[in-house]
């Protein structure tokens, strides 16, 4: 049972990757803050293979983690640089992005998500900001200026603002009634973590195909991470292979550049779209997963995850400088207003690149070759295409 009796000011229910990062960012701002997690992360062993769990870092959220002081603890786990990212259906109509293009050194980084909720922990740690363990949440419930946060051991918190960061199927959600925009995408996602007979250097790329894309994310060493989109029966057919034959497979369906490697871990994960009619209520937000979810192929969850965080951090910060009720309502909406038009156009941005590569008709074929040609020609266009796609 968790022993706190006074109102706190703000509760995270959800220490995830945006969770943590909120908590860390917010008590950083003086706030006081109380994390409530269903479960910690594992120890980081740096004998372990790679978590099959990935996240593509861009460059200005590794900015982000670099002011939370989160960065320096990821860097002395372990994460891998990606300098340029290739797209493509024919090897003749490939769009390639690159850091040098925008003047800088890497696009981002490929972290294991383990590593980036183990960092987050630490530094929570560091800054004493108190977060609860397997806690289970029973109701949320409205007070008249606050939230009264039950949990199944009999505890009750009292709260100004609650934030909902717990994830895409956000309990904190469901429970104050928010809707949500849903569906379910028709593949699922193969996630293959390869050991390689080369060094599998620094650039990320993605063939689309009909079937779903093929994506390859270089790691630290000389691992990899394959991700195998396709129909949820192929697979889980996939799944029923040995290694041996799933290695067969992998040289049959990936491109040739993928050359020799051996698969040694694999997980199917299915993945939704959804998106929360409203991010706010009156002492109440929804930051990350909790309020909006995408197709993966752009790896661009965490990322807009982040630039929520940012937005909210700014505006109860500035609201609080200004003596402004924090937790009112009329201050929530401001942090509605800077992200949710921006999670729209990501979102549907990511769509509609997936319906486009989806289909087997030949004229479609040819546009959207046509316009993969196009915009690796587009100049500043292109370049502005990449900083959009980076959140600088
Ligand atoms: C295959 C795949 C690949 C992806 N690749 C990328 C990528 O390359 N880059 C990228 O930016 N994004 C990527 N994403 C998206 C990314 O994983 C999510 O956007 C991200 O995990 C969202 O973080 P979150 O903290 O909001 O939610 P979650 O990661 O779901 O975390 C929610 C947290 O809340 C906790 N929780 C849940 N319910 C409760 C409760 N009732 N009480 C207390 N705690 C609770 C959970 O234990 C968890 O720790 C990918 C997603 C998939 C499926």
């Amino acid at each position: 049972m968790i022993d706190i009796k006074h109102t706190v000011e703000i509760v995270i229910v959800g220490g995830g990757m945006i969770g943590a990062a909120l908590a860390s960012g917010l008590a950083k701002h003086g706030f006081e803050v109380v994390v409530l997690e269903q479960a910690p992360p594992p120890m980081f062993d740096p004998l372990s293979n790679p978590d099959l769990r990935i996240s593509a870092i861009t460059a200005a959220s590794v900015t982000f983690l670099k002011k939370l002081e989160v960065w320096p603890r990821v860097l002395v786990m372990r994460c891998a640089p990606y300098r340029t990212q290739e797209l493509w259906e024919y090897q003749i109509a490939r769009v390639r992005f690159d850091a040098q293009s925008l003047g800088l050194s890497e696009l981002g980084y490929m972290v294991e998500n383990h590593v980036l909720k183990y960092a987050l922990s630490q530094q929570l740690h560091h800054q004493s900001v108190p977060i609860f363990y397997k806690t289970r949440l029973i109701d949320v419930q409205k007070r008249k200026d606050t939230w009264n946060i039950i949990l199944d051991d009999g505890t009750n918190l009292q709260a100004l603002l609650v934030v909902g960061a717990d994830g895409a199927h956000s309990q904190v959600r469901k429970l104050v009634n928010i809707g949500c925009y849903s569906g379910q995408y028709t593949q699922s996602c193969m996630l293959i973590s390869v050991y390689c007979n080369y060094h599998p250097g620094d650039s990320t790329w993605q063939q689309l195909t009909p079937h779903g894309p093929r994506a390859f994310l270089p790691l630290f060493g000389c691992w990899a991470l394959l991700v195998w989109y396709d129909q949820p029966a192929r697979l889980n057919s996939l799944q029923g292979l040995t290694m041996t034959q799933l290695k067969k497979e992998i040289q049959i369906h990936f491109p040739s550049r993928v050359r020799t490697v051996t698969p040694l871990a694999t997980t199917v994960l299915r993945f939704y779209r959804s998106h929360a009619k409203h991010y706010i209520l009156a002492g109440l937000a929804l930051v990350g997963d909790a309020a909006h979810t995408l197709h993966p192929l752009a790896g661009q969850g965490v990322n807009l995850g982040y630039r929520d965080v940012s937005a909210l951090m700014e505006v109860l910060r500035e609201a609080r400088q200004n003596s402004d009720q924090w937790a009112s309502v009329e201050v929530l909406q401001r942090y509605q207003d800077k992200r949710k038009k921006d999670n729209y156009l990501m979102q549907n941005g990511i769509d509609l690149l997936h319906v486009a590569f989806s289909h087997k008709c030949l004229p479609l074929k040819m546009v959207r070759n046509a316009g993969l040609i196009i915009a690796d020609r587009a100049g500043q266009l292109k370049k502005d295409m990449l900083s959009y796609g980076l959140g600088l």
